[in-house]
């Protein structure tokens, strides 16, 4: 089977968050069976060139038509951790991906509508079409509106497509002359049941168009699959959704149990595992040492998180004060793309400055994180809303307890030490339902109290996270299931 993944992100290379490691993971594993994997990524200025071998030029004559002008696409191949990946590259004065950042510009639904049509642009001079498109978010929304309005009458009729939706928070609402601007027609395509973002509304959706013109809609959690379906987390694609019947669907990610592997992680200080868990401790004195915290009898808590109002701001400066006066040491590595949450967390951090026990890294840093995970007792995760998150997977990995709000994959995959049903091994962390500080403040209060008054029980859920299985073997099955239900009979091998 031919499998293209299509995604504005992929770990190593262009990581802003989870989409990175969900493209970079599932495409691993995808291959580790068997099938033939590609990955077409924009060629941004900021890709970690270091984790690409062979990068090279392999065409430089890919000619687009934007708004009636021809656009000339350079296309560039390369592996990534043994994943062959390519890389387009628009020429233009407007420098598409050459912004210093992968997101976040105002012309962001301009850039991503270029690079859809780039890739199929691609694959169809290529002259080889793919058994599967399998897209992701909004950034390739269009590209099974393309592949149908346009490319199937140009031979593309065996490819099918998956689209996963990673968070619906973000959904490309654009004027719908973008649409023209790539050749498509704005008047049929701009009707509620396929763009408009609703009956009365100017817009184009282009998560929606994704939506209505693949053969098979994911998103990263079944219970985040029900949240859209039947809650206001639909955030108006509801109907859509329902509209594809048993044609959508929740599959919970995975994490690459080889890129987050505390055996032999060359981030973290010592090697550890659920057999031998106790050079944990190293990696916590380590970690305090980095970072300037007294080493002292007391449980860390952590956050790794990009912070952004869905991640639950509010809630995350709240439990670091709360659980300092409960005697815990609290460590933050956090990423603010809007001013006014970077503000606030300055703040804080220069409030606390004088304090021992806190450290507040403000910036993305993927090795400080490998590290924080090794060296965390307890990793919160506060969402307001959570698709499916990888945090609290990678830190029941590395022995850290998850504390999390009960929401999308964090109600999945973690559940309470007290309140749960399930047998006691299967008991993994802290769980809380409102987004109150009230509520943040008793699942505190039970997982640092359990640290300090009752250790063996905190070492075995600490113990029973290191031990559930949140690699990508599971999930990438089902995703094949997906693929050959979708396939033209006959056509996968
Ligand atoms: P989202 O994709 O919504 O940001 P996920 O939990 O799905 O959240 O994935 C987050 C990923 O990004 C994890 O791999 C996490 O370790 C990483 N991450 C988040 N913020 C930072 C940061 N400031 N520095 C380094 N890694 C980060």
């Amino acid at each position: 089977m031919y499998i293209v993944l299509l995604a504005a992100e992929c770990a190593p290379v262009a990581k802003a968050g989870g989409l990175a490691d969900v493209i970079h993971g599932l495409g691993r594993a995808l291959q580790a069976t068997g099938a033939e994997v590609e990955i077409l990524l924009p060629d941004y200025d900021g890709l970690k060139r270091e984790w690409i071998e062979h990068y090279r030029l392999i065409r430089d004559d890919l000619t687009l038509q934007l708004a009636g002008e021809p656009l000339r696409c350079h296309v560039s191949a390369g592996r990534v951790d043994g994943l062959n990946c390519f890389f387009l590259n628009p020429r233009s004065e407007q420098h598409f991906f050459q912004r210093g950042r992968l997101y976040g510009e105002p012309d962001d639904a301009l850039r991503f509508a270029i690079y859809c049509r780039a890739a199929l642009e691609y694959l169809h001079q290529s002259g080889r079409w793919p058994d599967i498109l399998h897209c992701n978010d909004w950034h390739t929304g269009l590209v099974p509106v393309l592949l149908y309005e346009d490319y199937e009458a140009r031979g593309a009729t065996q490819t099918r497509v998956c689209y996963s939706l990673h968070n619906l928070g973000y959904q490309g609402w654009v004027e719908p002359e973008l649409l023209g601007a790539l050749e498509l027609n704005t008047e049929r395509l701009m009707t509620p049941d396929r763009l408009r973002e609703s009956p009365h509304g100017a817009r184009a959706n282009l998560m929606k168009g994704g939506i209505v013109f693949s053969n098979v809609v994911t998103t990263v959690s079944p219970r985040y699959a029900w949240e859209v379906l039947h809650t206001d987390q639909g955030r108006g694609l509801q109907d859509t959704l329902a509209s594809k019947a048993g044609r959508f669907l929740g599959v919970r990610n995975g994490i690459d149990t080889d890129t987050w592997n505390p055996r032999c992680d060359p981030s973290i200080t010592a090697p550890f595992d659920a057999d031998h868990p106790s050079a944990k401790a190293v990696n916590t004195a380590a970690l305090r040492q980095r970072l300037g915290l007294c080493q002292r009898t007391s449980p860390v808590l952590a956050i790794v998180s990009r912070l952004d109002r869905q991640k639950g701001v509010e809630l995350m400066r709240h439990a670091i004060r709360f659980s300092l006066t409960l005697g815990a040491q609290c460590v933050l590595l956090g990423s603010a793309m809007e001013s006014a949450i970077q503000q606030d967390f300055e703040q804080l951090r220069t409030e606390l400055a004088a304090n021992p026990n806190v450290h507040l890294t403000l910036g993305y840093d993927e090795t400080l994180a490998h590290q924080i995970y090794a060296g965390a007792d307890l990793m919160l995760v506060p969402s307001l809303y959570e698709p499916c998150g990888l945090t609290q997977l990678i830190a029941m990995r590395y022995g850290a307890v998850p504390v999390v709000r009960r929401v999308g994959g964090l109600a999945d995959t973690v559940f309470d030490a007290h309140f749960c049903h399930r047998p006691a091994e299967q008991r993994n962390g802290f769980v809380f339902d409102g987004a109150t500080l009230e509520e943040l403040e008793f699942a505190l209060e039970r997982a640092i109290g359990l640290w300090f008054q009752h250790r063996e029980a905190f070492q075995a859920l600490s113990l029973n996270g290191m031990r559930m299985d949140f690699s990508w073997r599971e999930p990438a099955r089902r995703y094949l299931k997906i693929y050959d239900e979708i396939a033209p009979r006959g056509t996968l091998k």
